[in-house]
């Protein structure tokens, strides 16, 4: 139970911080109302049920907005929302595959134009492995 979620849960009568006070409570930094051990417990599963449902709709939204830059040529703004995707769940297996796609067409540039910008490349040799081997 992260301390980030553990905050979330506050006092219903003035927003307080809820501190623990002794082994089965809680209690609230400002105004000392009493919370049971088990309320808290059940306001934390609440809140972390809301953010698990948030994180994912805001996933699916900064990979399509990654695929749209992409697909515009703008690499170094589709890395920016790739890389926020990762912050949230860095084994994001869609996500995964745009950034070995941004990879492939890196390496295709390479070689018909010289130079590339925007991506902060894989070596080359890194780039071949994984496409070999997938
Ligand atoms: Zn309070």
């Amino acid at each position: 139970m992260s301390e980030l979620i553990v905050n979330a849960a506050v006092c219903e009568i003035c927003g307080g911080k809820l501190v623990l006070r002794d082994e089965n409570n809680f209690e609230c930094e400002s105004c000392g109302a009493n919370y049971p051990k088990e309320w808290v417990r059940a306001k934390v599963q609440e809140i972390k049920g809301t953010v698990a449902v948030d994180n994912s709709s805001s996933v699916e939204n900064l990979l399509t907005r990654a695929k749209v830059f992409f697909d515009q040529g703008d690499v170094g703004k589709a890395k920016k929302y790739v890389e926020r995707i990762l912050d949230i769940d860095a084994n994001h297996t869609a996500t995964l595959l745009l950034i070995k796609k941004m990879d492939l067409d890196f390496a295709f540039s390479l070689i018909f134009d010289g130079q590339a910008e925007g991506w902060n490349r894989l070596p080359i040799e890194n780039v071949r492995q994984q496409v070999y081997e997938s």
